[in-house]
């Protein structure tokens, strides 16, 4: 029996954590790398995926393959059907108030854009700011960068401090009259930094400023509410929490979306088009233009339900668990230094080796059957700031043991005995 059978059955509450179970859902991790079992440390650039969530597409496409929201027949009904299936269930588990605040999207990255590109240039003047913080990821920064030059707003940056937690008062400081938006990482890629999400909201709010919050690396990791939040804006990806590629949500006020106009046109977007005028959908399809990723919501839906059954609550607990034990073990390794050191974090331990290059780390490590990331994590300012070219980083997701880290520590302290 799987645990989501399990939780079918039992209150979540109740559901216990047995991580060999959870483990037996994910083939991927049964396979071995180099001659070593597999140890996949690499879960904040994209999870390895349960059968539930593959099945789920796979059944989409044997049996029910069709066209959404066009056809009366049974399959595109199915199709149809399964895809709003999706939505509603992405809302409950973020807690958005209406399905109609939940758009499909490919990802973090497109969810930004279209943020930028519909609400950012139907609103923004020159002169104009956007508010990011000093540790965003590269698709928080560029989409902005974009609308700056399209309309001549300009980016305002806060800064952080040497443990990498953003600094309260300089944001807000930087809360200006002409701040118009306030665009931040929920938890950062790199460091691992929670940010203090109420407080940014409730300071921004206070000041009549919209926020959007980047949830990429919290939504898989932690309870994430958007109206405890209050946030306007919340943007994740499928990928990242278990789902497919390709498929992401944004997560927008109803206020908000009915008042941004289209993001992109065509088929399905649209009441009525003609020549001379075009009405556009309701919500969300007025942002849905096109055959969207129908497997990919459907897989995203089965992701949802799959993290649910485990409880966000006993994922962030166990994870917390596994990243205390990975700062003790790995702290006690000659010249190992930590990027990233705030209070409160999700389970990124990012580091850097005295006198071995981060890529050096990371090849070895994958000849230990270790897969971990190494670079910059499209976070270049982010380096730039502790004064570093890259980190080597391990990034924790459920389905990981503290025996995985020890043999994480094992090749390190290997790599730091060959070339430190
Ligand atoms: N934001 C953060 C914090 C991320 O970690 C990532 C991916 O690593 C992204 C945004 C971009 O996500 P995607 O490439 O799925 O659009």
């Amino acid at each position: 029996m799987t645990i989501a059978n399990m939780a079918a059955e039992a209150p979540i509450v109740s559901v216990p954590f047995e991580i060999e179970r959870v483990r037996a859902d994910f083939p991927v991790l049964r396979q071995e790398v180099h001659g070593k079992p597999l140890v996949y440390l690499d879960n904040a650039a994209t999870m390895q995926k349960p059968r539930q969530v593959t099945e789920a597409i796979d059944h989409y496409y044997r049996w029910d393959n069709a066209n959404i929201h066009r056809a009366v027949h049974q399959l595109s009904e199915r199709a149809t059907q399964a895809y709003e299936a999706a939505r509603n269930k992405v809302q409950h588990f973020i807690n958005a108030a209406q399905r109609e605040e939940i758009v499909f999207v490919r990802g973090t990255t497109e969810a930004i854009n279209l943020v930028a590109q519909s609400f950012g240039r139907s609103r923004l003047q020159a002169g104009d700011e956007i508010l990011l913080s000093h540790m965003e990821h590269h698709s928080n920064i560029v989409p902005w960068q974009l609308l700056c030059e399209q309309t001549g707003a300009v980016l305002k940056v806060v800064p952080i401090d040497d443990s990498g937690e953003l600094l309260l008062d300089e944001y807000e400081r930087y809360l200006s009259p002409r701040t118009r938006l306030v665009a931040m990482v929920h938890a950062s890629n790199v460091l691992g930094t929670i940010n203090p999400a109420q407080k940014i909201i409730e300071l921004a709010h206070a000041r009549g400023i919209p926020v959007l919050l980047d949830g990429a690396q919290t939504v898989p990791h932690m309870p994430v509410d958007v109206q405890e939040l209050g946030c306007d804006f919340y943007v994740f990806s499928a990928h990242k929490m278990v789902g497919p590629t390709g498929i992401g949500a944004l997560y927008g006020r109803r206020e908000w979306l009915e008042a941004m106009p289209p993001y992109q046109g065509g088929g399905d977007m649209i009441l009525s088009v003609s020549f001379d005028k075009t009405l556009y959908s309701d919500l969300p399809y007025k942002f849905e233009a096109g055959t969207p990723h129908i497997a990919g919501a459907i897989g995203l839906g089965a992701a949802v339900d799959y993290l649910e059954a485990l409880g966000m609550g006993n994922v962030a607990a166990y994870e917390q668990e596994l990243l205390n034990y990975g700062i003790e073990i790995l702290a006690q390794i000659p010249g190992l230094r930590f990027i990233g050191t705030a209070q409160e974090k999700v389970g990124v331990l990012s580091f850097v080796l005295e006198g071995v290059h981060p890529h050096d780390i990371g090849t070895i490590l994958d000849h230990e059957g270790i897969a971990i990331r190494t670079g910059h994590h499209c976070a270049q300012p982010v380096m730039e700031r502790f004064n570093i070219p890259a980190t080597a980083r391990a990034s924790l997701a459920f389905y990981n043991t503290k025996a995985e880290i020890d043999v994480l520590a094992a090749g390190i302290k290997r790599v730091g005995e060959l070339l430190g």
